[in-house]
């Protein structure tokens, strides 16, 4: 197959069933690129001046976050990068330390500053020994809460104005339906970035319309060392049941995932930051 873009004659990589459209690699990066720019731009998601940390795990979304971004803002001087990256303590398979070998590589290609830290040092334990106590919930509860609050205070010690986060639109669509099915309206709520509170840096997801395949795709061609393994807990999370179902809608049903995400964003806007009476967590 050939690029259905006007005038290309490259071989196709890609064919996007949501669009009808097949891509070389020329224009599937094009594409990312414009989905990037086009979000970034809708949502504000960078001002004069602003220094981003952005979380780095060294799987192919974070590292192909850092690369985009790097890529997007070469000419900004006035822009600062740095990367965050968290070692939640998960050694089956050698998991964690696989990928943090990968975001050493991704920031030295790119000449970023980054920073560690570790569950073990700052909480005292690692998902692995949270996992050996066998507690009912996925280890995946503790695990994203204790790292979305780690980085978001460290960004702040570091002077960060805005964490950016590689979710891209798979990631962004299960949170969406998870939030639908368990009711959790408030938590629906806080997805939309107007409604963050505004004592913590602001989070940014530049990646949130490129779906996961892509992003992959976009990784390798960018010379990212791509990391096919799964942390090997994921498939115990609620997250996990909800991914295998919108991939086989979304293989049924092309277009499924940016419905939904469409239909949240027109949601959205009548749903309150906070439920009257309600703390946030
Ligand atoms: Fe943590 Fe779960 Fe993600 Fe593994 S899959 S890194 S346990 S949140």
């Amino acid at each position: 197959m050939r690029c259905s873009k006007k005038g290309c004659n490259n071989p196709s990589i890609i064919y996007q069933r949501y669009s009808g459209l097949h891509l070389c690699k020329v224009h599937l990066v094009e594409d990312v690129e414009r989905k990037v720019k086009k979000e970034m731009r809708k949502r504000v998601m960078v001002e004069k001046g602003d220094k981003i940390a952005v979380a780095l795990s060294g799987g192919k979304d974070s590292s192909a976050l850092l690369y985009i971004l790097k890529k997007v803002f070469h000419e900004r001087n006035d822009l600062e990068f740095f990367a965050i990256s968290v070692d939640e303590g998960i050694s089956l398979n050698g998991y964690r330390a696989m990928t943090l070998r990968n975001a050493e590589t991704i920031i030295d290609r790119l000449g970023v500053d980054i920073f560690r830290f570790s569950f073990l040092h700052k909480f005292g334990f690692t998902v692995d020994e949270i996992v050996s106590k066998n507690f009912k919930q996925a280890p995946c509860t503790f695990c994203g809460v204790l790292r979305r609050q780690l980085i978001a205070e460290k960004a702040m010690e570091l002077g960060a104005t805005k964490v950016a986060t590689a979710h891209n639109l798979d990631d962004e669509v299960q949170t969406i339906l998870i939030n639908y099915i368990r009711g959790d309206i408030e938590r629906l709520g806080r997805l939309d970035m107007r409604h963050r509170r505004k004592e913590f840096v602001p989070r940014i997801k530049p990646l949130r319309t490129v779906p996961e395949e892509e992003v992959a795709l976009y990784a390798r061609i960018a010379g990212i060392s791509v990391i096919t393994d799964d942390c090997p807990y994921v498939t115990r999370s609620f997250r996990f049941t909800v991914k295998r179902m919108l991939n086989e809608f979304e293989s049924k049903h092309p277009g499924t995932r940016y419905s939904l995400m469409r239909g949240y964003e027109r949601v959205s806007e009548f749903l309150p930051a906070r439920l009257p009476g309600r703390k946030l967590l």
